[in-house]
């Protein structure tokens, strides 16, 4: 079928998504994503070639409280031919929940993302001594040595305390190293050092970027506190919302949809990629925002 019959307008969207047209018709955006200077696993190089392969026109390299990987990802991303958004993806604190914030095309000169970074930093060092000692009260030797090991040049994220104890055999796979050690409740969660969202907002705002909240289903909450949560987050100053993160039922999408319209706000999606091999995370695979939302790219030009 030639561009110019795709493009009739007796073709409807739907029509499209189900004959795998769409994807050749619409910019394929990527905006929330991880890279070995956080808790992916790819270069930013090859995590910017495996975005071009999955056909990602747009991408935020998004890692966690750091922008450490922005400049080789931008350098490949020119010569791959595709658009690269300076993002950071920042951990916050709402009551006693830890939630996370990803900023979008902000300014990497800004002093105020500069501060935040290096206050962040702090947190996380101070976090993963903390995190090292609680570990070794469990029995696990060397905790902190492992994960800064595994850490590289990067900062430390619990994944890296899960991998050392994989490498040395207390666990058998990270995910359990999440359900016995360091998942919510468990001796290595430990999170009361965050900012909040008033805060971190502050942070993006004032680098010029666009605060979105990060997959708001992986909270786990219920509806009415979910809503608590964006109505805090709007109320903080908040932007967007993630309305696709990965993979996710077609009914929270829509419910999420509902939502940000609800509470105004701007719409994002990104796969959360971290490493190769999960469908649910796949860069590219899951980025059809829903026409009923704003997306948060209608400005960029
Ligand atoms: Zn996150
Ligand atoms: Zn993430």
């Amino acid at each position: 079928m030639s561009l110019r019959a795709i493009s009739l307008p007796t073709i409807t969207t739907a029509s499209l998504h189900t004959t795998g047209l769409y994807r050749f018709m619409t910019v394929i955006y990527d905006l929330h994503c991880h890279s070995d200077q956080s808790d992916g696993i790819l270069s930013p190089e090859a995590l910017v070639s495996r975005a071009k392969s999955q056909n990602v026109e747009v991408l935020a390299l998004t890692d966690h409280d750091t922008t450490n990987g922005l400049a080789r990802a931008a350098r490949q991303a020119e010569q791959e031919n595709m658009r690269l958004i300076p993002g950071i993806e920042f951990s916050s604190q709402w009551g006693n929940m830890g939630v996370h914030i990803v900023g979008l095309n902000i300014d990497l000169k800004s002093s105020a993302l500069l501060e935040a970074i290096d206050s962040q930093e702090k947190i996380r060092d101070e976090r993963a001594i903390q995190i090292g000692q609680r570990l070794e009260a469990k029995g696990i030797k060397g905790a902190l040595q492992g994960a800064k090991k595994q850490a590289g040049e990067g900062v430390i994220c619990r994944p890296h305390f899960a991998h050392y104890m994989v490498e040395q055999g207390y666990v058998s796979s990270i995910e359990q190293a999440f359900k016995k050690y360091l998942g919510n409740g468990k001796a290595g969660d430990v999170k009361q050092f965050w900012p909040t969202f008033e805060q971190v907002i502050h942070w993006v705002s004032e680098a010029s970027g666009c605060a979105v909240l990060a997959h708001p289903m992986k909270y786990k909450v219920t509806r009415t506190k979910l809503c608590a949560m964006v109505d805090a987050f709007k109320a903080a100053g908040g932007h967007a919302i993630e309305v696709v993160s990965g993979k996710q039922s077609q009914a929270h999408t829509n419910d999420l949809a509902k939502i940000t319209n609800k509470y105004e706000l701007l719409a994002s999606c990104g796969s959360d990629f971290h490493r190769p091999g999960s469908e649910w995370q796949e860069l590219g695979r899951h980025s059809q925002l829903p026409e009923t939302v704003t997306p948060v790219w209608h400005d960029w030009g």
